[in-house]
């Protein structure tokens, strides 16, 4: 039985793989990834080594996780060492922990390997620091996908907050939001592409996504604090669309 590595392919750049990541793509006898993972990170496999697209795309399921599960526990049983390769972190909603769990109660050896979340990735490329002394002294990080259950209170309490998975519910998200008692005026940035030669970063303010959400393609990166504005501040931010009243003028 083969070793399986559940490893973390960073945001998209390649240059943000981890050393181990690198290593271990390099010498690995399958690879099974996901739909996040960029090209130029795949063209580092070499062409010994098989190869899996196992991504779900959202509303098009090429595959259910328990399909994936299965697949992947089959190609431990077949070749010595198994990459599972994943988006971001494995573990931060990549299913990484359903996996890892399918696996363990199978007897199958398994190693995690991190990787640089988007959440990272896209906060570093725009400039927006997600802590900020005296601006921001909390992050947190939701999925953006499902709404129902969340107890908005306690969620808009958090200075900064980054959802994930969360465009397609942008406008519900910033209402929301509004109604829990954060400023009309707060920021927000979407970072698409983040990291990527497609990188693209949209501005815009609570209420501006509340009643006109401004186009953004997927996957992209939610943002919502007053540390957005100092992406727009810095020379990472000024190249790119501002909203729709021009530059903004909030201070920190
Ligand atoms: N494990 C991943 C997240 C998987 S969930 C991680 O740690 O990054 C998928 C969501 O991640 C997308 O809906 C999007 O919100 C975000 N995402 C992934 N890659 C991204 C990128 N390059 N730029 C912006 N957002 C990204």
């Amino acid at each position: 039985m083969g070793k399986v590595y559940l490893v973390g392919a960073g945001p998209g750049d390649p240059q943000l793989l981890t050393l181990r990541a690198y290593r271990l793509l390099q010498t690995a006898d399958a690879v099974l990834y996901d739909a996040l993972v960029s090209d130029e990170i795949l063209e580092l496999i070499p062409p010994s080594a098989e190869r899996i697209f196992v991504g779900k795309r959202c509303g098009n399921h090429y595959k259910t996780q328990d399909e994936i599960n299965r697949l992947i526990y089959r190609y431990s049983l077949l070749y010595p060492k198994v990459v599972r390769l994943k988006g971001g972190d494995p573990f931060l909603f990549g299913r990484g922990g359903e996996e890892l769990l399918f696996l363990a109660e199978r007897g199958v050896e398994v190693e995690v390997v991190p990787g640089i979340s988007s959440v990272f990735g896209a906060a570093a490329s725009a400039g927006i620091p997600l802590t900020l002394r005296g601006v921001s002294s909390s992050l947190l990080v939701v999925s953006g996908h499902r709404l129902e259950g969340i107890d908005w209170k306690t969620l808009a309490s958090a200075e900064t907050l980054v959802f994930l998975m969360g465009i397609g519910n942008r406008r519900e998200i910033a209402r929301r939001l509004i109604g829990a008692g954060r400023s009309p005026d707060e920021g927000v940035a979407f970072v698409e592409n983040a990291t990527t030669p497609l990188e693209r970063r949209v501005y815009a303010t609570l209420k501006e996504v509340a009643e006109n959400p401004p186009e953004v393609g997927t996957p992209a990166l939610f943002i919502v604090g007053s540390v957005v504005d100092v992406g727009i501040k810095t020379s990472f931010g000024k190249p790119l669309n501002l909203p729709t009243g021009g530059e903004m003028k909030r201070d920190i």
